[in-house]
């Protein structure tokens, strides 16, 4: 029987999507349905249909998959940042592995690479002489409240009232303030006081469909090892009327380093201005990944998860293999955190990163660490790199990529192989562009030595990875 649109039909989820929809099947068509866990049985309502495949709502379960758990957030299924979370945290992590591991055979066709068992992990070093090992990913020991950072959306409800929370999934409907599991137990108080900053001196709240009112994001900041909290407020306007309502509210709760607003008065889905104002505090709040400072602004660019980003990096420096005798570029270097991190070891560091105040950020950061021995080039990697090369003839003995979503650019991989470093690390956001850039370099005299995922982002699909890749003949 065919099935048309709204029609509830029952499937069972045999597997998950890379967004995180489960998928079942019927006769060979496909179904993605959303909220679903693979192993579930469900009742599903047809919303829109290809050819080969559609597009159905989770109606309810018949018969709970045995990764499934009740989502411990209320706004689950109507807020679009977490996908996973109706699923177990430990079934989370074997799909992200999966997904990866998928990818790297599939896209990147890399050969050799075996499974470590759990519990191998710590004597993985066997499967240096053939072929690279998988290692297991590394979870989350809590995987809640791991950001130290949120951006809350201001908006007005019908009735005038002020609205503070997150954007409904793909739409600027904002639900109202419920407390996000994945951020700081702060963000209620602060947003709180910002709401009665508003409603005490009568400032509104900026709507899109008017473009009146004038407080449009609120964003909020957390150095997890000092406990410093920033706030920077995004406004559509040049000042903030009576501010000092707002700083002696937001003083009195403890840990308040920075407060400051932006202002943005462009009809745009960017958040934050281009500018920054102080209103109480230095400007930036002070944190530490490992034991290397770092100064950050609310304009920076800072990882989210900064427990993972320490066990990721500490991983990436392990892959390194520094004697502090070694030359390392760190490309796509954003505001120097792995820099900063290989510092600690290497003889030199060269950091290229494309925007000019993530690099000022670095710098300042390098000095605020007292280290002389790195340099950072704004530019894109792959200019930067090959220029310097041909100019210097400085063949580097390591170099680290943590490229965005789109991988490393060809030329750039290019002037990788043709330097010939003992080692590359790729550190990567997304598995389908690492395993194209891996086969690249596996085509080019290099082999994937370790492989193992992070998980930076609980309840949610995306996963960090890093890889160790070696020459395959140092001397040739
Ligand atoms: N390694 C950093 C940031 C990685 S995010 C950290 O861990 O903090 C990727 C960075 O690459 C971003 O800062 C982005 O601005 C930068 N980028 C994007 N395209 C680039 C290019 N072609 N060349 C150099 N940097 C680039």
């Amino acid at each position: 029987m065919e099935i048309r649109k709204n029609d509830h039909f029952t499937v069972e989820i045999e597997d998950m999507s890379e967004d995180g929809s489960g998928i079942g099947k019927q006769n060979g068509y496909i179904w993605f349905i959303k909220d679903t866990v693979k192993g579930d049985l469900v009742e599903a309502s047809a919303m829109k249909m290809k050819k080969s495949y559609g597009f159905a709502r989770l109606v309810q379960v018949l018969r709970p998959s045995p990764d499934r758990i009740p989502p411990a957030c209320p706004a689950a299924r109507r807020c679009g940042g977490c996908q996973l979370q109706a699923m177990r945290y430990e079934a989370q992590l074997r799909f992200k592995e999966d997904k990866v591991w998928n990818n790297l055979l599939r896209i990147g066709k890399i050969e050799g690479l075996r499974r470590a068992e759990d519990g191998a992990a710590a004597k993985a070093d066997g499967g240096e002489a053939s072929g690279g090992v998988f290692l297991p990913i590394m979870g989350m020991e809590h995987p809640w409240r791991y950001r130290n950072k949120a951006q809350f959306p201001f908006g007005e409800g019908k009735d005038g009232s002020i609205l503070c929370g997150f954007y409904a999934g793909r739409t600027h409907d904002i639900i109202e303030q419920e407390d996000c599991l994945l951020g700081i137990e702060e963000n209620r108080q602060i947003l709180d006081a910002i709401k009665a900053y508003m409603e005490e001196t009568g400032v509104r709240p900026y709507n899109e469909k008017t473009g009146k009112g004038l407080v449009r994001h609120a964003l909020i900041r957390k150095g997890f090892a000092t406990g410093e909290l920033m706030v920077c407020l995004v406004i559509n306007g040049t000042r903030l009327p009576k501010a000092e309502a707002l700083i002696r509210r937001l003083r009195s709760i403890p840990g308040m380093a920075s407060i400051s607003f932006s202002p943005n008065q462009e009809n745009t889905n960017v958040i934050m201005g281009k500018t920054t104002e102080d209103l109480y505090g230095p400007g930036y709040i002070t944190d530490f990944i490992g034991t290397v400072k770092y100064q950050i602004s609310p304009l920076s660019f800072y990882q989210v998860n900064p427990a993972q980003t320490r066990r990721l990096y500490e991983t990436a420096l392990d892959y390194a293999g520094l004697t502090g005798r070694e030359t390392v570029w760190d490309l796509y270097c954003g505001i120097g955190t792995i820099s900063l991190f290989l510092a600690q070891k290497a003889k030199k560091v060269l950091g290229v990163e494309i925007v000019p105040q993530a690099i000022e950020d670095a710098r300042r950061n390098a000095a605020l660490n007292g280290m002389d021995n790195v340099e950072f080039f704004v530019g894109r990697a792959e200019e930067v790199l090959p220029a310097h090369y041909e100019k210097t003839g400085v063949r580097a003995d390591v170099v680290v990529v943590d490229p965005p979503r789109k991988g490393c650019d060809t030329r750039c991989l290019e002037t990788i192989a043709a330097m010939a470093p003992d080692r590359v690390v790729y550190v990567s956001c997304d598995s389908a562009t690492l395993a194209r850039d891996l086969g690249y370099l596996c085509g080019r005299g290099y082999e994937v030595k370790k492989v193992r995922c992070c998980d930076m982002f609980g309840w949610t699909v995306h996963c960090e990875c890093v890889v160790k890749l070696e020459r395959e003949e140092k001397n040739g």
